[in-house]
């Protein structure tokens, strides 16, 4: 019945008992009553004619509604009771099976889940009918109709009326099963045919006796049962219209309450399901571009509300809404292709027209018909007003527009969201709009979420949302992605320079500190760009690569890059690399080099700073500026820092044996400043190896120390204690203020050599390093200019009173042993100088 759509669980559990019924049909045959021994019986009656009466009677059932639940009065109980009186048990039931199936696929149309179920009906009515009839009279069991008295006359009734009841029982059971379990409430109601069934057994049992006299007597049973047939249609059909019109009333009343949009709709098309026999009931309103709004309601009385496409035009969807009511056939198709339905229009407010539908007869009907349109149209009539009068429309166009905020919308910033953001980009793109997504990730920020909670974190994240917004003006779109995640389409970029440009402008504006309650937060972020149509055509393609530039960005501390090719070609290589630079640490393969620093005025060699090297075995030379950040982000950072510092501090130590009064400068990662046991370990190290607190300088970049100001304090106070030096590295790249400066225990602060390297050709970066100088020493730190590549520039810093320098030009960072060997090469010529 339902094959076109597959099977579905009702149906399934439907076949389910079917194929139970039928079982226990054949196993209560064979068992009771074939092995009972009973004597077969004499046919009186032709086969045939009872088949044909069998068939006539399924075939030509008249329903009686009774609310939901519902029943087929058939007047098949006059054949039966001439069958149970007359003829063999086994042929009684073949017959009834073949008869009834005939009448109900041929005459009633029905076919598969259905009609199985009611053939095993049938068969276990006969069966059971057959079995009581032997367990009440016993042995002494009549071998005909005429050899019956009044008591066996009594006990064919009894076993009619427990017949029927079983029917009762059993369809109430399967419309359960598959649709509503609510059905059994009304189930005493669906036994209210119970007298109908005396009076089709008494004819039955009359015309048996008759029959069995003259079997002529067939003729004037046909007669009768024609005219009792008709007569009881007729009645049931007045009592039904009665009754019909009684719930249209009922059903007016119960939507005259005070109800809302929901109540109404619900009660329209539970009424609809009931009133109709019908698995599933629709409404379904015309929406805004193409679209409809469907509230359905199938299985347990949920009223479900969606919005779809509308149905296809031809079908039925226009001819509803012109007016006209229309029949579904099978494989007619509201969403899923239906057994049978009905659509009719409703007219709601402001001249819109909706479809009320009903769809998949209940299994107690055979299929919907005239009468049943006429039924749904004067339904749909009486909901129009209702519906109307509750603003349906309006509520259903609010509803539409909230739900469409939320697909689009990110709550939280009320910016858009991902989906959106694409939506947008792809329609610039389509009408060939150049443009540039920037994706833009804050830094750190889970740090601050853990820190100062989800509420700091998301007020943090609103105001980077405006204002990244007011910064943008109308030049595009800020949407958020989620987490810390934003992105800004930028419509008419034909170069990167601009998209750049805006970019650092974005980034300036995140960087000015925000205040949230008495904190004020400082949020840097890593931004990813992307151009169309150079590096992708559609949204997809420029968020992924924009988001790879973005990563790129991240790791390489570069704060903004422009996507090339390179950078999706190191994504796979940079998971192979962790794991092996993971390896190359633990089986202390990593190589330490040092680098000497001056002092300036006299040339004597204080120090060296100590450089991590990477020789990858395939690669071969990696760079640090590459497997630093790579150690950051694979949480390798502490165990490299702790080698470097162990092999430093062994090696400073044998310097010092061979008489150098010497310092190490080792490098920490941002990271390690947040590693409350940093001091604890230092302070381990600095005893194994035998060399003093004061020997030791780490250098700390300036961005990692205003990353986390609070946080970084505290350790830099606790190193300081221990008398370890510290220097701030790559001055003048980051954003310290004068004020942190002075506030932290810093020893030495280190120029940055793109500061240095020019400062013999440009007067601007003499004047930097100029002033850089002075504040070093207005702050009593010792000055290092690193990068020193020629006398030239030497001979500047001298002049400008650097004391310390570390450059090419004095040596480039040597291995342990090539560098103790340097250092015991450079006394004689110190001597000489
Ligand atoms: P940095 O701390 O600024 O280190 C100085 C960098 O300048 C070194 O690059 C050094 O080789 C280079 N350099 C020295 N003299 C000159 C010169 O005259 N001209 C030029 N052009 N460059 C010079 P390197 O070894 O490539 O290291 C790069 C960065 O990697 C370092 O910058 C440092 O931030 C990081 N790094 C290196 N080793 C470690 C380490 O063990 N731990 C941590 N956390 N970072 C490290
Ligand atoms: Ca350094
Ligand atoms: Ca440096």
């Amino acid at each position: 019945m339902k094959r076109a759509r597959g099977w579905s669980r009702p149906d399934a559990r439907v076949a389910t008992l079917s194929l139970w019924l039928g079982l226990a049909t054949v196993a209560a045959h064979t068992l009771r009553i074939r092995n009972a021994g009973l004597p077969a019986h004499p046919d009186p009656v032709p086969l045939a004619i009872l088949l044909v009466a069998f068939a006539l009677t399924e075939g030509f059932a008249v329903h009686v509604r009774v609310r939901r639940g519902g029943h087929a009065m058939s007047l098949s109980e006059i054949p039966m009771v001439l069958g149970l009186l007359a003829v063999d048990p086994t042929l009684l039931l073949c017959v009834r099976l073949i008869g009834g199936a005939v009448g109900l696929a041929w005459l009633r149309g029905q076919r598969g889940v259905k009609l199985g179920f009611n053939v095993a009906l049938l068969g276990v009515q006969t069966t059971a009918s057959t079995m009581l009839l032997r367990a009440l009279s016993g042995p002494q069991h009549p071998s005909s109709p005429l050899e019956c008295g009044p008591l066996e006359w009594l006990y064919v009734l009894i076993v009619m009326l427990i017949s029927d009841v079983i029917a009762a029982v059993l369809v109430t059971a399967v419309i359960a099963l598959h649709d509503d379990p609510g059905e059994w409430h009304r189930l005493p109601g669906a036994l209210r045919g119970l007298p109908l069934v005396a009076v089709t057994t008494s004819i039955g049992l009359i015309s048996a006796l008759a029959i069995d006299r003259d079997q002529r007597a067939i003729a004037l049973l046909a007669i009768v049962s024609a005219v009792t047939y008709h007569a009881y249609r007729a009645y049931v059909r007045q009592s039904q219209g009665h009754q019909q019109v009684e719930e249209l009333y009922a059903f007016t009343r119960a939507l005259d309450g005070p109800l809302d949009t929901g109540g109404v709709a619900r009660i329209v098309l539970e009424q609809a399901r009931d009133q109709l026999r019908a698995e599933r009931a629709e409404l379904i309103v015309p929406g805004p571009g193409g679209t409809c709004h469907r509230l359905s309601m199938h299985g347990r009385h949920r009223l479900d509300i969606g919005t779809e496409p509308a149905p296809p035009e031809h079908e039925w969807w226009r001819p509803a809404r012109s007016g006209t009511p229309v029949l579904l056939a099978k494989g007619h198709r509201i969403g899923a292709p239906v057994e049978d339905g009905i659509a009719v229009p409703v007219p709601l407010s402001d001249g819109v027209t909706g479809v009320l539908l009903v769809a998949d007869s209940l299994p107690d009907i055979p299929t919907f018909g005239e009468q049943h349109v006429r039924l749904f149209q004067a339904l749909a009539n009486h909901a129009s007003v209702s519906l109307a009068k509750a603003r349906l429309l309006d509520e259903l166009r609010r509803e539409v527009a909230q739900k469409e905020h939320l697909a689009l919308y990110d709550p939280l910033t009320e910016l858009p969201n991902r989906q959106r953001f694409q939506a947008l980009t792809d329609e610039l793109r389509a009408a060939g709009t150049p443009l540039a997504v920037l994706l833009i990730d804050l830094d750190r920020f889970k740090d601050v979420n853990d820190a100062l909670g989800h509420d700091v974190g998301d007020q943090l994240l609103r105001q980077v949302g405006e204002r990244l917004q007011e910064r943008l003006g109308g030049r595009g779109t800020v949407a958020r992605f989620g987490g810390d995640e934003f992105a800004v389409l930028l419509p008419d970029i034909r170069t990167r320079e601009v998209a750049v440009a805006i970019g650092d402008d974005l980034s300036a504006a995140m960087e000015q500190p925000i205040p949230i309650g008495h904190l004020r937060l400082n949020a840097r972020a890593s931004i990813g760009v992307a151009l169309a149509p150079e590096h992708g055509d559609d949204a997809k393609t420029l968020i992924q690569r924009a988001d790879v530039a973005m990563y790129v960005a991240k790791d390489t501390r570069t704060g903004m890059r422009v996507y090339t090719a390179d950078d999706d070609r190191n994504s796979p290589r940079r998971l192979a690399m962790a794991a092996d630079l993971r390896e190359a640490i633990q089986r202390r393969d990593l190589m330490v080099v040092f680098q000497p620093k001056l002092e300036t005025a006299t040339g004597v060699v204080v120090g060296a700073e100590a450089l991590a090297r990477w020789h990858h075995p395939l690669h071969g030379f990696v760079p640090p500026d590459e497997f630093i950040p790579l150690a950051e982000h694979s949480g390798l950072i502490r165990p490299l820092t702790l080698h470097v510092l162990e092999v430093s501090l062994r090696r400073c130590a044998g310097w010092r044996r061979m008489g150098h009064d010497m310092h190490v400068a080792v490098n920490l990662s941002p990271s390690s400043l947040q590693e409350s046991d940093l001091p604890d370990i230092v302070a381990r190290l600095l005893g194994q190896a035998g060399v003093p607190a004061s020997a030791l300088t780490l250098e700390i970049t300036e961005s990692s120390i205003m990353a986390d100001p609070t946080g970084a304090t505290v350790i830099l106070d606790r190193l300081h204690a221990l008398g370890v030096k510290l220097a701030i590295d790559d001055f003048g790249t980051g954003y310290s203020s004068l004020g942190r400066l002075r506030e932290l225990p810093i020893h030495e602060m280190k120029i940055d050599r793109s500061f240095v390297q020019r400062i013999a050709v440009d007067h601007r970066d003499r004047a930097v390093v100029r002033s850089a100088v002075q504040l070093g020493h207005a702050l009593d730190l010792m000055v290092v200019a690193e990068g020193v590549e020629d006398e030239q520039t030497l001979l500047h810093l001298r002049r400008e009173g650097c004391n310390l320098v570390q450059g090419y030009h004095i040596s480039k960072p040597l291995p342990a042993d090539d560098f103790a060997e340097w250092l015991t090469a450079r006394i004689p010529q110190l001597g000489g100088a």
